[in-house]
């Protein structure tokens, strides 16, 4: 064999090429998995080219294990059997669990932690989460063409030691060597190479599909320090969906999102979540809603509407980063930079809204959804050497 190879990314790896690492970003609402090829790191796509796994997966009673979007779609129809969020729960016991009443799941307090009951018997967090895990490793070895030798999985800053040691625990069940878990805003600020600077003080501001995070870190002498964390556990582009639907609502002089039948709410739901999106790059979204007395309601939402909606939400966020910033004992003036993170920072309104609070440009450049995986693949490809 020739001693100078190329490889091709799904050719299969000469026995003497580097270890192959990766970043994993598990997420509540979305998962993925990221590595470093020829210097640049990158997202990884699934068979169809979706890069973000929805971090959903479904018990059937046959045994099977479906994960990511497939089992998203069966959500509505199998809502016991079809986990979603399940980061909520890692490390945690039913009494840590405050919403446990209002979800669909049948909650049995396990050894140390909560489980769930499903046609396939009781899965546990750590259970769920190594599903997710198992399908980003078998997406990664086949596009690489190689196991493993280890991965970065990112963590909320403030998970505690049982919520580290439930993913730790997961990967283990995936067959997924922990090279180290890394911090999810330290691995952002990673991704934007703000490690290579001497030093400096950041923001990263992650507002997600369910969760807000603010963390403000410090940078000195290359290592990154978390020096507060904040948020709201119960906010996220979810909220923004359900404030679309509620103001569709309205326009149709409909009750309230509850007045309709389970199958049209959830329909209403995905017409916002789509409106919204649009609107990070349109001035204007057309919804619509079939099947109500068998005809449809249409309705057209502005941007500008959208942001009345979603200005008290976004209040919030700047409410919580306000008091992360009081935390570390740090004024707005003391920010050398500030990190966008998280699929809902596409949103215009949340943009803005965080250029006006920190009085500078955010960095934005990257995938704001890849931006942590990637940060968690560079420092991998760093472990592996
Ligand atoms: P998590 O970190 O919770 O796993 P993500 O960072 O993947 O979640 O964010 C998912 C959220 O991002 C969803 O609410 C989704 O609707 C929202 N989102 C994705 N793309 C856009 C967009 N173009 N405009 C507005 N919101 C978006
Ligand atoms: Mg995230």
């Amino acid at each position: 064999m020739a001693l100078l190879q190329i490889s091709e990314p799904g050719q299969s790896a000469a026995p003497h090429q580097h270890r192959l690492a990766a970043g994993i970003d598990l997420g509540t609402t979305n998962s993925l998995i990221a590595t470093v090829q020829s210097a640049v790191p990158r997202a990884l796509p699934d068979e169809n080219g979706a890069m973000l796994l929805p971090s959903v997966v479904r018990y059937l009673a046959d045994g099977d294990i479906v994960v990511g979007r497939a089992a998203q779609v069966a959500q509505a129809d199998d809502p016991h059997n079809t986990i979603v969020s399940v980061k909520r729960f890692m490390g945690r016991s039913l009494s840590d669990v405050k919403e446990a009443a209002a979800l669909p799941y049948h909650f049995t307090d396990g050894p140390g932690m909560i489980s769930i009951s499903t046609v396939a018997g009781a899965r546990s967090p750590v259970q769920v989460s190594a599903d997710i895990l198992s399908n980003l490793r078998r997406r990664a070895e086949d596009s690489l063409g190689g196991p493993l030798s280890g991965v970065v999985i990112t963590v909320p800053a403030y998970f505690d030691d049982a919520q580290r040691q439930a993913t730790k625990d997961a990967a283990r069940l995936a067959n997924v060597t922990v090279l180290r878990l890394l911090n999810e805003p330290t691995a952002a600020a990673i991704a934007y190479g703000l490690d290579k600077a001497a030093e400096g003080t950041f923001a990263i501001y992650d507002l997600g599909g369910g969760t807000f995070d603010i963390s403000i870190l410090s940078l000195t002498r290359g290592v990154f320090e978390v020096l507060s964390t904040g948020g709201d556990s119960a906010l996220g582009g979810d909220d923004f969906d359900s404030a679309i639907a509620a103001w569709f609502c309205s326009q149709h002089a409909i009750a309230g999102l509850e007045a309709l039948a389970p199958r049209l709410q959830r329909s209403l739901l995905a017409a916002a979540r789509s409106a919204k999106e649009a609107l990070s790059s349109h001035e204007t979204a057309d919804m619509r809603l079939d099947g109500i007395n068998g005809h449809a309601l249409t309705a057209t939402l502005t941007r500008a509407q959208f942001a009345e909606l979603g200005a008290p939400l976004i209040a919030r966020t700047i409410t919580a980063a306000r008091r992360a910033l009081r935390d570390a004992r740090l004024s707005t003036a003391q920010i050398t930079g500030v990190v966008l993170v998280g699929g809902s920072t596409r949103m215009p309104i949340a943009r803005d809204a965080v250029r006006d609070f920190f009085g500078m440009e955010p960095l934005a450049d990257l995938d704001p959804d890849q931006v942590v995986a990637i940060g968690a693949a560079l420092q991998a490809n760093i472990l592996v050497g």
